[in-house]
């Protein structure tokens, strides 16, 4: 029997993140990134300390969705170390891929490189005291899910799906991945963005071009949270190609859709 075996001190990165949430989906385009970035606005908006993580290294969002693309961090020395500090735009810290690299050089990487640059951003960046760190996953399951599981103690998973039967497939396998044994990160919950049309003029109308439901009774039958239904709205997609995410303005509809999802996560 040894006595006093010395202790081995193993330094965790982002020690002083209280909460790490990954956001994803099971499929792209069903609005991962624009409901990351405005949740991380609102959680801001809300008075708390907030960073993101751009982890869709072969299609980065967040650079535009912020109006940051031509932002290039610098690089500081921190207690000795080469540090990056990050980007930060609407009270969220943010690091992505996009600010590195011309976004189109970043999608010809091969896997080894993007899970290397991934982990750099992770551990490298000066994200400093935080209460929330969410991450923008690629769509679907890949290398850099595991890369992030295995890098980072994640608080928990929050699922972005359209109400359509080919997302909701998709949205289920990814819930199962990070339910497997060997990933086990805790689900916080499911959003159904996308959930119907409301066009500006005809404001209490609803369309359900995508199915109605669809995430919701998906929630229930996985027995996870549903987080909040986001409708399709104009507005919501000019906000984001403008670098002004929706979320900014709670006092619009969508704003406050995105203000309330904020206050389910937390
Ligand atoms: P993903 O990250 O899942 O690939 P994006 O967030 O890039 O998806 O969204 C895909 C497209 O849909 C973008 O053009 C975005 O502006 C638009 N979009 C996403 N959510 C909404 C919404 N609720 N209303 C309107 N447009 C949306």
């Amino acid at each position: 029997k040894v006595k006093n075996k010395p202790k081995v001190e193993v330094e965790k990165p982002l020690s002083e993140v209280k909460n790490v949430i990954a956001v994803a989906s099971g499929k792209g385009g069903v609005g991962k990134s624009t409901v990351t970035s405005n949740l991380a606005v609102a959680l801001a908006k809300a008075g708390y300390k907030v960073g993101l993580l751009d982890a869709d290294i072969f299609g980065p969002s967040v650079p535009k969705m912020f109006k940051t693309e031509d932002a290039r961090p610098v690089l500081e020395k921190v207690d000795g170390k080469d540090k990056i500090i990050p980007v930060e735009k609407y009270g969220v810290k943010m690091l992505s891929i996009g600010y590195f690299v011309n976004p189109k050089d970043a999608t010809i990487w091969r896997g080894a490189m993007a899970t290397n640059a991934l982990k750099q951003l992770i551990t490298e960046g000066n994200w400093g005291a935080l209460d929330y760190l969410l991450i923008d996953l690629p769509p679907g399951t890949s290398d850099i899910h595991l890369t992030i599981v295995q890098t980072l103690s994640i608080t928990g998973a929050v699922m972005v799906t359209t109400p359509q039967d080919v997302a909701l497939a998709d949205a289920i396998k990814g819930v199962s991945m990070f339910q497997s044994k060997n990933i086990n990160v805790p689900i916080l919950g499911l959003i159904e963005n996308m959930a119907w049309f409301t066009p500006a003029e005809l404001p209490e109308n609803k369309y359900y071009i995508f199915g109605k439901d669809g995430g919701k009774k998906l929630a229930e039958e996985l027995g996870v949270t549903l987080l909040g239904q986001i409708p399709i709205v104009q507005s919501i997609r000019e906000a984001g190609d403008n670098g002004e995410p929706a979320a900014l303005n709670e006092d619009t509809v969508t704003g406050n859709a995105f203000a309330n999802v904020a206050q389910k996560v937390v």
